[in-house]
């Protein structure tokens, strides 16, 4: 067998099923093996139609009078017919499933398994799975269930599978960390199960090989990044002691930690990559400007990235405060900046020593004179190309340190395995005298007797308000409550407030126009869209209301909800549901727990890691067996790995692995 030739070698492959799996991303016979079933369905003791009752049931034998029909509701086809055994005949119905018709032969046996049941009036066994006796294995009744691909049905799959059962056995090796053949018959009993535990025996292999891969990957970036050269930066202690007692607070010990670390590396004439995480309002923004004033007191340039120019304009008004009384030469670049050539040429040139910006650094008419430090705030809103953009700008050929901050953190096994290339310092104490936030959830009906005189509260003591929406404009198709129309209401509300909007669609200047008088409280109530959700820092705000709060993902929730309780006064958050139907695990758990860190492993079981891992990446990791929540399973892989990569020779001699996970390195590289 040709392991990694084309899936037409297979039996049964024609071009026409080669060409439909190569849709699914099925290009090799390897490919088509590790198609792996969903779920496996369970014909074990079949009854004699005779002695059949209501409810769940198993039964063999062959079908008749199939034919299909639409129903009267229109968008509805109803394949009915007839199983019959020497015992008796009983009717059997599928909805929508007419490629049934086709299935099945009159000559041969099957089994079937669903729900005897009443429809209409008489009893049928309604939309079964059915499998032929001979693909069923006799001893265990096992019959695997895979994933239809466009015209390629479960029976499909098995019925190629089976084909190929011979196979299996010249499967080659792998991973050296397991006992020979391990694979082949991990592969074998995955498709072909003798027992319920052989199958999740065989899957609990392939998981593993998976995390080895995936694990191995973020290892090799790492070496990579290790053979890169960057300029080594001196820690001046003295200088960092005056910077740190200009500061209006002290800083908490957290932020002290992480200074440390990220002056050590700077230190080494290997590029710093470390991932600097604290939730919201943790100060990751005062642990940055140390690090970037640092690598100023040594001549060389910064540049900072932020995700959206509201943020970015933020960032440089505050640290300006700080960094331009020390002598620090600050440039603001974004979409909106004017004579931005002339900027451009200051950088170029090495007049300015810190750039903060958005995108709009990223064009390749930014040239940097000596930079030798790029932090990237929320890092998970750029992607892998955006990134490496602002790291080729050194010209020296000398890599700059990378500095990546987030505020969603990032569960420990993803850290393990995703990110396994980077060092990470954890901003894991707020600062001092922060105001707990109290998070409940309001259906629309309870909104105006509850929240009303909170609002009301809140205004008198001076205190402000982000109540966000889901869309700018009203939509006559859908519920929800737009910006536009919200402001309406509430000005009609409460007629002596100061009201605002604000959202993507504005242009850059009035949003900043907005941001800004907001942040001076000139504005009591703002009305946005989620553009105000990353890192915007307004500490006198202290109620958000969230309108239909069961739209977003938590992650994003809590990252919402971080904007008040910066201050010093109590805050709340009010999560409006729209329906009446209970409220999601989701909210329920945010309404538990403001620790981000707990929210985000609760994100990755409900909802996968894609979530976590950007939107850019989104889907990128599909991971044949979700296993990024099994940390038994990662330290394992994490061990194997690191043995496997301390002899040299195995990456000429594991082709297979070594070219297998060049797929993952894209993925996982950060730098
Ligand atoms: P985030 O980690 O969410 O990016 P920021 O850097 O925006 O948090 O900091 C949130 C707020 O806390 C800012 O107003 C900042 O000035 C303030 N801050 C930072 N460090 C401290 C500290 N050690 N003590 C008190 N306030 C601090
Ligand atoms: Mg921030």
């Amino acid at each position: 067998m040709n392991w990694l030739g084309p899936v037409e070698e297979l039996k049964g492959i024609g071009p026409k099923t080669a060409e439909t799996l190569k849709k699914y991303g099925i290009r090799s016979v390897r490919d088509f093996l590790y198609n792996l079933p969903r779920d496996y369905e369970n014909f074990e003791a079949p009854t004699s139609i005779s002695e059949i009752h209501p409810g769940k049931v198993v039964v063999k034998g062959r079908i008749d009078s199939l034919s299909t029909r639409r129903a009267r509701r229109r968008n509805l086809s109803v394949t009915e017919g007839v199983i019959r055994d020497q015992t008796g005949a009983i009717k059997v119905v599928w909805f929508n499933q007419g490629y049934r018709l086709k299935q099945f032969s009159p000559e041969k046996e099957y089994c079937f398994t669903g729900n005897y049941e009443l429809r209409n009036g008489r009893y049928s066994l309604v939309s079964p799975s059915a499998a032929e006796v001979s693909e069923i294995d006799p001893k265990t009744g096992l019959s695997p269930i895979y994933v239809a691909h466009g015209a390629l049905k479960s029976h499909d799959f098995k019925r190629l599978i089976s084909k190929s059962r011979d196979l299996f056995d010249s499967i080659p090796d792998l991973l050296p960390t397991v006992p020979k053949g391990t694979r082949k018959k991990a592969l074998f009993y995955v498709h072909f199960p003798n027992s319920i535990k052989s199958a999740s025996g065989a899957r609990n292999y392939l998981a593993y090989e998976e995390l080895f891969e995936l694990t191995l990957a973020s290892k090799l970036n790492r070496t990579e990044n290790e053979k890169l050269k960057a300029t080594p930066i001196p820690f001046s202690a003295p200088k960092i002691r005056e910077f740190v007692s200009r500061l209006p607070f002290q800083l908490t010990g957290a932020q002290r930690r992480a200074a440390w670390d990220i002056f050590q590396d700077m230190e080494k004439d290997t590029p710093m990559n470390r991932l600097l995480q604290g939730d919201v309002g943790s100060g990751k923004t005062m642990v940055a400007a140390m690090s970037a004033y640092e690598a100023i007191l040594a001549s060389h340039q910064v540049a900072l990235l932020a995700p959206t120019a509201i943020l970015a304009t933020q960032h440089f008004d505050g640290l300006s405060k700080i960094l331009k009384p020390l002598g620090v030469k600050m440039a603001l670049l974004t979409g909106a900046t004017k004579h931005k050539a002339d900027l451009k040429h200051q950088i170029a040139t090495g007049e300015i020593d810190f750039v903060i910006g958005t995108h709009a650094l990223l064009t390749d008419d930014t040239d940097f004179n000596n930079l030798a430090l790029v932090v990237i705030d929320e890092q998970h809103r750029f992607g892998v190309e955006q990134r490496q953009k602002l790291m080729l700008k050194s010209p020296s050929g000398l890599a700059p340190h990378l500095l990546t901050m987030t505020a969603t953190p990032i569960p420990r096994s993803l850290q393990l395995t995703v990110f396994g290339d980077l060092d990470v310092s954890i901003l894991n104490e707020l600062p001092r005298g922060r105001q707990p936030i109290t998070t409940s959830i309001l259906t629309e009906v309870e909104t105006r007797e509850q929240l009303y005189p909170k609002i009301r509260n809140v205004l008198k003591s001076k205190n402000q308000i982000y109540w966000v929406c889901k869309a700018i404009d009203d939509d006559p198709r859908s519920e929800t409550t737009s910006v536009k129309s919200r402001t309406t209401k509430l000005k009609r509300d409460f007629p002596d407030v100061s009201i605002e909007f604000l959202h993507g669609r504005m242009k850059p200047a009035e949003k900043d126009a907005i941001m800004e008088r907001f942040s001076r409280g000139e504005i009591q109530i703002l009305v946005s869209t989620t553009v105000i959700e990353v890192g915007v820092d307004v500490p006198n705000a202290s109620l958000m209301v969230i309108e239909n709060a069961e739209s977003y993902g938590l992650a994003q929730l809590h990252q919402l909800r971080g904007r008040v309780g910066r201050g010093k006064a109590a805050s709340f958050c009010y999560l409006l549901t729209s329906g009446d139907t209970k409220p999601s695990r989701r909210l329920q758990e945010l309404v538990k727990s403001s620790d981000g860190f707990y929210l985000a492993e609760v994100d990755l079981k409900l909802r996968g890691p894609g979530e976590i891992y950007g939107a850019l990446q989104h889907g990128a990791l599909d991971l044949r067996i979700a296993t990024l929540t099994d940390i038994k399973l990662i330290r394992r892989a994490q061990k194997d790995v690191t043995t496997f990569l301390k002899n040299p020779e195995n990456m000429l001699e594991y082709e297979e692995l070594m070219t297998g996970i060049t797929r993952y390195q894209q993925i996982t590289t950060l730098n």
